[in-house]
């Protein structure tokens, strides 16, 4: 139901930058949803597909790092080096 706080704040990061995004309200011009809320849900995705669905993604911040985000993919790598695009 609720994602990892990581992949919640990269959603959020990605909305920050977007023209769509009224900070002010924390609203998507798009949706018109509340995108504190929005974000941390396993299922929602932006209509603009600028992020995704991560119904699998499970971010262990001991084990795991977030090492990059942009649009579409976020990478996770893992204590033995391995990447995953989520
Ligand atoms: S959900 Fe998509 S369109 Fe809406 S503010 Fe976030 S990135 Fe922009």
């Amino acid at each position: 139901m609720w994602i990892d706080k990581e992949y919640a704040q990269a959603r959020y990061n990605i909305c920050k930058s977007c023209n769509n995004f009224i900070p002010a309200v924390h609203l998507c011009r798009q949706c018109g949803c509340y995108m504190k809320l929005k974000v941390k849900l396993i299922s929602a995705e932006c209509l603009l597909k600028k992020w995704g669905k991560y119904a699998v993604a499970k971010l262990d911040t001991v084990k795991k790092k977030l090492i990059k985000t942009n649009k579409y993919t976020i990478k996770v790598q893992d204590i033995n080096g391995n990447v995953k695009k989520y």
